[in-house]
C-alpha cells in the first residue's frame, strides 16, 4: 500500500520522531500550524477515525499523547482529528494533529 505514514511507521522514509511503542509513533509534523505541531498515529493502517475498529486502538493512540505533551513539556494543547477531505484530511492514515504553544481559539471556523 502507498501510504506515507505506513513508511514512516515502518521506517521506509525518514521523520522527526519524538515517541515510539509497539503500537504508535510520533513525530513532528512537516508543515507546523505552531511552535509545537506533531502527529501521533498507529503503526496499524486505518484510513480514517470512520475506519478504527476497537476501543484499545483509541486508547493506544489517545493514551500517549499526555505523556509526550509531558515529554515536551508542554500543559496546553489542541488535538484535531480531520475526517474526511472535506473535513481537511490530506493524509489517509489517521493521525491526530497536536498543537502547543500559541493561543487557539473556539469556534475553529
Ligand atoms: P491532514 O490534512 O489532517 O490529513 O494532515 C496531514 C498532515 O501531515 C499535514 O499537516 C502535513 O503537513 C503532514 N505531513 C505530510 N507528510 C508528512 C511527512 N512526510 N512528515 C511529517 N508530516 C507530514
Amino acid at each position: 500500500m502507498d501510504c506515507i505514514f505506513c513508511k514512516i511507521a515502518n521506517k521506509e522514509i525518514p521523520s522527526n520522531l519524538i515517541y515510539e511503542d509497539e503500537k504508535v509513533v510520533a513525530f513532528y509534523d512537516l508543515s507546523p500550524q505552531a511552535p509545537v505541531h506533531f502527529l501521533v498515529i498507529p503503526k496499524k493502517h486505518y484510513s480514517s477515525l470512520n475506519d478504527i475498529d476497537s476501543k484499545e486502538a483509541f486508547a493506544d493512540i489517545f493514551s500517549v499523547i499526555p505523556k509526550i505533551a509531558e515529554k515536551l513539556g508542554i500543559k496546553d494543547y489542541r488535538t484535531v482529528v480531520n475526517t474526511g477531505e472535506s473535513a481537511g484530511q490530506s493524509v489517509f492514515h489517521i493521525h491526530v494533529h497536536v498543537m502547543a504553544g500559541r493561543e487557539f481559539k473556539w469556534p475553529a471556523g
